[in-house]
């Protein structure tokens, strides 16, 4: 087991300890030596604020919120900010750590970092989540700036989030800053295709997937867990390229047609009832029997530890796009490997939201803003280049995608260590 610096091991089995044993394994297989691994292991920095919100009823409460800094050494910090009931520092590490992975891997200057406050935004009204994120985007404002950290929503936040985090930056600063958040409405500096990048980038990625598979897009049978941001998107968008959507599911349940989930009526089903069940023309099925239904594709795009060592067997898919940051565990990982299923990697999968995400800051430091086409156009390029530079590391040392992604990640890491050097 690692132990930290500060004498302390991550909790087994949490995400953190994934992350851990992820990197173990993947820095492995490269030459680096003892100081470097340890120093990319830990994160840069990390702030725990306990923070007061005036409630609707005039009452005080209090709330706890977390940014950790993974790693500086290729650019200003970059990750969303979850409002979850289950939100634990640890949890924060991992997905900061998971962040420098995902912007090495598609090349873009940032290094990672993620933000969390433990909540369930569905028990606030919209003037108490309001109260809860100017005061929470006022305390980490030692650590956040266009130069330094750049947040973007995640679990339980959204382009309105990311307003009310901009013009509190804004407020304490005089004039406008869009370059301190992504993820904005359009209408005050976000990017055009920010909203569909994550599930732009699934589609991509599962796009050149079955290409590499030798499996027809037309008539693909495709399953996904988690209906929001990410897999309502990349659900919506495989249709249009020709799959098949059999099942869906949200935190309520899932739903189940073989002969395909009609992609336009149930997103407005869910727009209009905020869930996928109760969807016509569907039978319920459990989140649990989803994962195992018969399918050619599943897109876990929900949360961590979805796919474990005691559901992984059963787990029917040739292909798993991993919409989600760390749905698999490493026990599953192994699983899926001997029964050849290929995995396209979070870090892989999932990176068109912070590709996307970079283009909008670029876009607001320059306040110059791109159509949708050059938005998708230059998204795509990254998304397609990154996966053929992660196969190819695949094959040529004899990996999987997984690790194939982290080698390739931790090494252009590593190479920007080695060339500034460790301070002083
Ligand atoms: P979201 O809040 O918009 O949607 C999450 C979905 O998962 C909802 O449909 C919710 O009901 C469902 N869900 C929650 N708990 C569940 C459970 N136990 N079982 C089944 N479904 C459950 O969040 P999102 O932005 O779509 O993020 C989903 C995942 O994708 C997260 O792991 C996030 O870190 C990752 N991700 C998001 C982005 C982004 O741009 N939004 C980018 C990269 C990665």
């Amino acid at each position: 087991m690692v132990t930290m610096a500060d004498g302390s091991s991550p909790t087994p089995g949490s995400a953190w300890d994934v992350a851990q044993r992820q990197f173990d394994e993947a820095s492995a297989h490269l030459n680096l030596d003892e100081g470097t691994l340890n120093f990319l292991r830990h994160p840069k920095r990390e702030l725990t604020v306990n923070f007061p919100v005036t409630m609707d009823d005039d009452s005080i409460r209090m709330f706890t919120g977390y940014r950790v800094h993974h790693s500086t050494m290729r650019g200003p910090t970059k990750g969303g900010i979850r409002y979850h009931e289950d939100v634990t520092l640890e949890e924060v590490r991992a997905l900061a750590m998971w962040m420098t992975w995902k912007c090495a891997v598609v090349n873009i200057p940032f290094g990672g970092a993620k933000g969390g406050v433990i909540v369930d935004p569905r028990e606030l009204s919209e003037r108490e989540l309001r109260h809860l994120t100017r005061r929470f985007a006022t305390e980490p404002s030692v650590l956040m700036s266009p130069e330094s950290d750049i947040p973007a929503p995640d679990v339980g936040t959204n382009a309105q989030t990311m307003a009310w985090i901009m013009d509190t930056y804004s407020m304490h600063r005089g004039y406008s800053v869009p370059a301190v958040v992504t993820g904005k409405p359009i209408p005050v500096g976000g990017s055009m295709g920010r909203g569909e990048a994550t599930g732009r980038g699934v589609m991509f990625t599962t796009r050149e997937a079955l290409k590499h598979l030798g499996m027809p897009m037309e008539g693909t049978r495709v399953v996904v867990q988690g209906f929001g941001n990410v897999g309502s998107v990349a659900a919506y968008l495989l249709e249009q390229q020709g799959a098949r959507v059999t099942a869906v599911s949200d935190v309520y349940g899932g739903i189940y047609n073989p002969r395909g989930l009609d992609m336009p009526a149930l997103l407005a089903h869910v727009k209009e009832s905020g869930t996928v069940t109760g969807f016509s023309d569907a039978d319920a099925v459990t989140n649990a029997e989803l994962l195992a239904l018969e399918c050619d594709v599943l897109v876990p795009a929900a949360l961590e530890n979805q796919i474990r060592e005691d559901n992984a067997g059963a787990v029917k898919a040739k292909l798993i796009a991993e919409g989600a940051n760390g749905p698999t565990t490493p026990e599953a990982d192994r699983i899926l490997h001997d029964k050849g299923a290929f995995v396209i990697p979070d870090v892989l999968c999932n990176a068109g939201g912070v590709t996307v995400s970079y283009f909008e800051w670029v876009q607001g430091l320059e306040w110059n803003f791109w159509s949708e086409a050059e938005v998708t156009k230059r998204l795509e390029e990254i998304i397609v280049n990154a996966f053929n530079g992660v196969l190819q590391t695949a094959l040529e040392r004899n990996i999987d995608m997984r690790i194939a992604a982290q080698v390739l990640a931790i090494s252009r890491v590593a190479e920007a260590l080695a060339i500034r050097g460790v301070y002083p």
